[in-house]
């Protein structure tokens, strides 16, 4: 009987970290390494341990959820996880593959949505101290299909330290060298060479930025239900490359941890 039971536990573990098509947990993994985080989350003491998570939904979609389980959505538009109550809504620019906020069905009291209209006000990008997060809006655009005065890219600073950079809608702005001073933990940066820049300039860029983990997405153009291509994100050039699939959950890490 006793093996019984431990065939059904490791069984409900395994059911857990399986894919998001239902919409539930997701495997967590982190870095290169991409280890499983631990079972048992539900507890809201261990929760407040966790370090930030960050699930890519594909595209230039993603969900990040906080230490303090504070729900950060960015450019809604790929994937179906968008469950999770939110309490901070971010969008780069008004194209269509960024602004699908009616798939959010939930929001926090207090949710906040900042688009580039209140990031970026007469030319100069904003700050927003949320207290569980800062945002601060940075340069993109500086293509013939985005507008530097109509679109934003974002760094946020989680309160554990963490600092994520997702580039937005670009090809190579005039502020990423002066980000690398920041030193960005997780960068995201589009590469689809059709309306944004290619797979070469990203790269370039990524060692102007010089963050720890340089993450492709917006890897395609939006079309249809092809939210990412694996094997061109492993064409990205950086020895800080990681890629992180639609429906992958990993572990923000301080450089510390
Ligand atoms: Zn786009």
């Amino acid at each position: 009987m006793k093996s019984l039971k431990a065939i059904l536990t490791s069984l409900c573990l395994l059911l857990t970290f399986t894919s998001c098509a239902g919409g539930g947990t997701t495997a967590v993994s982190s870095g290169s390494e991409k280890p499983v985080s631990p079972a048992g989350q539900n507890d809201a003491e261990s929760q407040t341990a966790q370090p930030a998570k960050l699930l890519y939904l594909g595209h230039a979609s993603l969900r990040i959820t906080t230490p303090e389980g504070r729900v950060i959505y960015i450019d809604p538009y790929a994937g179906k996880q968008y469950d999770a109550p939110a309490d901070l809504i971010l969008v780069t620019h008004d194209h269509f593959d960024h602004t699908q906020l009616d798939k959010i069905k939930r929001r926090a009291d207090g949710c906040r949505v900042i688009t580039y209209k209140e990031a970026l006000v007469k030319g100069e990008h904003k700050t927003f101290d949320l207290g569980y997060v800062t945002v601060t809006a940075v340069e993109a655009g500086y293509n013939r299909n985005h507008n530097v005065k109509s679109c934003v890219g974002y760094l946020l600073t989680l309160s554990d330290g963490v600092k994520v950079y997702v580039s937005g809608d670009t090809s190579k702005t005039k502020q990423m060298p002066e980000l690398s001073a920041l030193h960005i933990d997780y960068a995201f940066f589009c590469c689809d060479g059709v309306y944004n820049m290619d797979l070469k300039e990203a790269a370039q860029c990524a060692r102007l930025v010089g963050a720890r983990h340089d993450i492709p997405y917006h890897v395609i153009p939006a079309s249809g239900d092809k939210f990412f291509d694996r094997e061109r994100a492993g064409q990205f050039d950086s020895p800080n490359l990681l890629v992180v699939e639609p429906c992958e959950e990993i572990l923000l890490q301080n450089s510390e941890a």
